[in-house]
């Protein structure tokens, strides 16, 4: 099954309390894609300015990701985001945002992307998300993140994306905002009232819990001790998971619930590095061996 990607394409400064980076490969849609590509092709929508690395193209391109929808804005400048880290290395705060070209962001499908079957709509303006729906044809699954910003600011246009979503990906934080409820259980129930049938709520170093109609579970993170930079955790949960699915072919339950335990277990190697610094150093074997240590874990 195709998989389509629509979000951010950056590049990030990252403080952590013992190193920092400055501006490396992020966005939403690159920690997505490259997670989905141990799976699955991807493609790649985004928009990039003219001073974002070539070596970083080709890095994506040699992963079997398709970047045919990446646009390169002549003279404009790359999407730019500094964040830092706490020393419980899980609440961070934004430094520096500096939109550039990613402001003006007005996704184009290329024909060929526009009958894909999975379609992932990683942070973005509920607008913009809704922009890309209308572009696509016939998707058979709608995945979409979102974030406090939106939640806030333009409540009704997300309101009327989650009544055409399949899946929503949040934090713990988003769906409490989003619900006005502190118990995650009670939220993530409210949340399938709003129109997605199924709902995934990432709680950074404890798991992620899923909700549809029929079923409520936790999968717990997989115990990684090296910490080194948690950037793109959720994007890469998101994108082992959708990946995972696209590959498969569907999304039954048993099939989402090893999409959600892939998910888990790609983000715990993003973690253990900055970038894509880790997980261009592991291969889907890595990933499998890893997935046979968490069902231990879990059975008793
Ligand atoms: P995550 O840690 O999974 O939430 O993803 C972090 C990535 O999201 C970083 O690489 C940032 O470049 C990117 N990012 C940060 N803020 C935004 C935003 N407002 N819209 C889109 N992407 C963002």
């Amino acid at each position: 099954m195709s998989l389509l990607v629509v979000g951010s394409v950056a590049l990030d400064s990252i403080e952590t309390p013992t190193h920092s980076r400055e501006r490396i490969l992020g966005g939403s849609a690159t920690y997505f894609a490259y997670s989905a590509s141990f799976f699955t092709p991807v493609r790649l929508v985004g928009v990039v300015g003219e001073d974002f690395p070539d070596e970083h193209v080709v890095l994506l391109r040699g992963r079997n990701i398709d970047t045919a929808g990446l646009h390169v804005v002549k003279g404009g400048k790359t999407f730019f985001w500094k964040g830092k880290y706490q020393p419980n290395m899980n609440d961070r705060e934004t430094l520096e945002v500096e939109l550039n070209v990613f402001g003006d962001f007005r996704p184009q499908l290329p024909e060929s992307f526009r009958q894909s079957d999975f379609l992932f709509l990683a942070n973005g303006s509920p607008v913009t998300q809704m922009s890309v729906l209308e572009q696509a044809i016939d998707p058979q699954l709608i995945v979409a993140d979102t974030m406090d910003l939106w939640i806030r600011e333009q409540h009704s246009e997300l309101m009327a994306l989650l009544k055409r979503v399949d899946g929503l990906v949040m934090n713990d934080s988003e769906a409490r905002l989003l619900t006005n409820d502190e118990n995650l259980v009670a939220a993530g129930h409210k949340i399938l009232k709003l129109g997605p049938r199924f709902v995934v709520i990432k709680k950074g170093e404890h798991g992620a819990m899923f909700f549809s109609a029929h079923e409520t579970y936790v999968l717990p993170a997989y115990p990684t001790q090296r910490v080194v930079d948690p950037t793109g955790a959720g994007d890469s949960f998101a994108g082992g998971m959708m990946g995972y699915l696209a590959s498969q072919g569907n999304f039954e339950p048993k099939t989402l619930k090893e999409a959600m335990a892939y998910g888990i277990l790609v983000a715990s190697y993003t973690v253990e590095d900055f970038s894509l610094d880790r997980l261009q150093n592991i291969g889907r074997a890595d990933l499998d061996s890893r997935l046979v240590q968490f069902r231990k874990m879990l059975s008793f």
